[in-house]
């Protein structure tokens, strides 16, 4: 851990003391549960989605500091914002987690988002950071259970 930024231990503390938005949403109506079997990470995302637009979303769950930051942080990112926003948002953001996106080279809506950047050298915690916007993807897309396993898988995606 000494290699990650200050800034970044400093975010991920914050975060994880008072995660934003962490409670049940009662007026969802779209949510999704994410495990990640690597870590012990696990949460539920809720969301309402209203005309498109994520009007609220908020984030319940156990795991470990980066993960809970990051669903933190995630919320926070992705509420008040179009589907078609937050997905280009899990994008990117999937995409630098997993070093495809040059953060500094690139242009990109991500924000404090890129204080994640980090974890692409530490493979076992990509899927810490990643696993909150997996989920709040499959919540977007109305599916019940996502893991961070499975995301790549096409035949995981049945039913609907
Ligand atoms: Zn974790």
């Amino acid at each position: 851990m000494s290699e990650l930024s200050e800034l970044y231990q400093q975010v991920i503390l914050d975060h994880n003391k008072k995660p934003r938005n962490f409670h049940k949403l009662e007026a969802a109506n779209r949510s999704a549960e994410g495990y990640n079997p690597l870590c012990g990470d696990q949460l539920t995302v809720y969301m309402q989605l209203e005309d498109e637009v994520v009007s609220d979303i908020s984030f319940e769950g156990s795991g470990c500091a980066i993960s809970k930051a990051a669903a933190s942080m995630m919320t926070q990112a992705v509420k008040g914002k179009s589907r078609q926003d937050a997905e280009t948002l899990f994008d990117e953001f999937h995409r630098m987690v997993t070093g495809e996106l040059d953060e500094e080279a690139t242009s990109h809506h991500l924000g404090r988002l890129t204080i994640f950047s980090g974890v692409r050298d530490f493979p076992a915690r990509v899927k810490c950071a990643s696993l909150s916007w997996h989920t709040m993807h499959a919540a977007l897309n109305n599916q019940e259970i996502t893991s961070t396993e499975g995301a790549h898988d096409p035949a995981s995606s049945v039913g609907g």
